[in-house]
């Protein structure tokens, strides 16, 4: 057991290097010509997105201010790529002319096109667009959307449609990309074949000829249950090569929590032991706003390491392990006839890596601090725990001078 303290997440290269290259294999045996994008949204830390970086991927963006952390960090504008429903007009034209992948998601964005189009007439504008289609029709014997999917343009009413033939209309603009991320609770390998199938059946319906087709993220990884890269990437290849090949297509993948999951552990100590009416509660430094900040989970893969042995202490029928936050929600997990926990003890969440040390609320405790573990066994610190330092920052009230008294 290491001796940093707790809480913090803790990403070890060596699980990371694994995914990666799983991932690798998966591209390359498979098609070959392919662009491996790492969804900055999911993990946005900047350790990691330098070192994805050097691994060779590209930034998969949605917003403004993700371009620019993936900017400031190095990303050329040609390793870029722009998703999402809301995007940013000079942002928009930078990866554009830049050379890198847009992925148009909304209306205004064609009218972009449009005037940019115009606006460089001596410039081949390359295009692609997000595909919206019923996954549900095409995936019946999954019940895996409850929802309608609310991005990119949709296929069966003919919004798709229309959006190419006002992109193909204008004469220096081209339909060189169909993108078909779509998250789905099931991340089955069936439904991605199945969207595979889609951007086939769609280009030839079309007549497009596409410099690529990029599947999105939402695979499993990191699980020894559950289906990873291999799996999904053989049924995509196997579906896209029906319209597709390599040798024109680029195949794009856009992972993120299947990529970090594996690699990246949160580690929480048991602090103090209460009896309520009978029910015991284990009170920890971790939080359920550091793993599940949404909410919505109600399992927490982990692991206990105890502090003595837990074969010489009590066993109690049912133990409450509890956050560090003052909300009653901050509940993790139930133990049941299980060694008694004691102060000193580790709970370590493992697959914490997606959707978590970024997407922590500064609520009552700030940002856990993030190690390293390079595959040397050396620990790197790749982000301090926020104080309030970081906290003030550009914070203003009146008489500020007094605080400083
Ligand atoms: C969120 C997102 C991803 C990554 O999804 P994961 O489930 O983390 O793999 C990829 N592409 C787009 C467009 C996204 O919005």
């Amino acid at each position: 057991m290491n001796q940093l303290q707790t809480p913090f997440f803790y990403i070890r290269e060596k699980d990371l290097l694994y995914d990666i290259s799983l991932l690798k294999e998966a591209l390359s045996q498979n098609w070959g010509n392919y662009v491996m994008g790492y969804s900055v949204k999911t993990n946005s830390l900047p350790w990691l997105l330098c070192y994805l970086k050097k691994q060779g991927f590209y930034a998969e963006v949605v917003s403004k201010t993700e371009y620019d952390l993936a900017s400031r960090l190095g990303y050329p504008d040609d390793h870029i790529i722009y998703n999402g429903p809301i995007k940013d007009r000079q942002t928009f034209e930078r990866v554009l002319l830049g050379g890198g992948y847009v992925n148009l998601d909304s209306s205004y964005e064609l009218d972009w096109m449009e005037e940019l189009g115009a606006a460089h007439p001596d410039r081949l504008l390359r295009a692609g667009l997000r595909v919206n289609c019923n996954i549900a029709a095409l995936c019946p014997e999954e019940s895996l959307v409850s929802e309608t999917g609310r991005f990119g343009y949709c296929y069966e009413n003919g919004v798709l449609k229309k959006a190419i033939d006002r992109l193909r209309a204008l004469p220096n603009v081209r339909v060189l990309g169909l993108h078909l991320h779509s998250s789905t609770q099931s991340r089955t390998v069936k439904v991605f074949a199945a969207l595979a199938n889609m951007a086939v059946k769609i280009a030839a319906e079309y007549d497009l000829e596409l410099d690529y087709v990029d599947m999105g993220g939402g695979y499993f990884g990191g699980r020894a249950d559950k289906p990873d890269y291999r799996d999904y990437f053989r049924d995509i290849c196997r579906e896209l090569s029906a319209y597709f090949a390599p040798s024109r297509t680029v195949l794009i993948a856009e992972p993120g929590v299947s990529l970090v999951s594996r690699a990246t552990t949160f580690e929480t100590s048991v602090i103090d032991r209460k009896d309520i009416r009978g029910q015991k509660f284990i009170v920890t430094d971790g939080s359920r706003t550091n793993l599940n900040p949404l909410v919505t989970r109600h399992v927490y893969p982990h692991h206990i390491a105890y502090g003595s042995d837990p074969s010489t202490r009590s066993k109690e029928p049912t133990q409450w392990v509890c956050g560090a936050t003052c909300m009653e929600y901050d509940r993790l997990f139930e133990i049941r006839e299980d060694a008694a926990l004691l102060p000193g003890d580790r709970i370590i969440y493992d697959t914490a890596g997606g959707y978590t040390m970024c997407l922590n609320p500064l609520f009552i405790n700030y940002f856990p601090a993030v190690y390293v573990e390079r595959t040397d066994g050396t620990i790197f610190c790749a982000r301090d725990a926020w104080g309030n330092e970081e906290f003030l920052q550009k914070n203003h009230w009146e008489q500020q001078e007094e605080a400083y008294e």
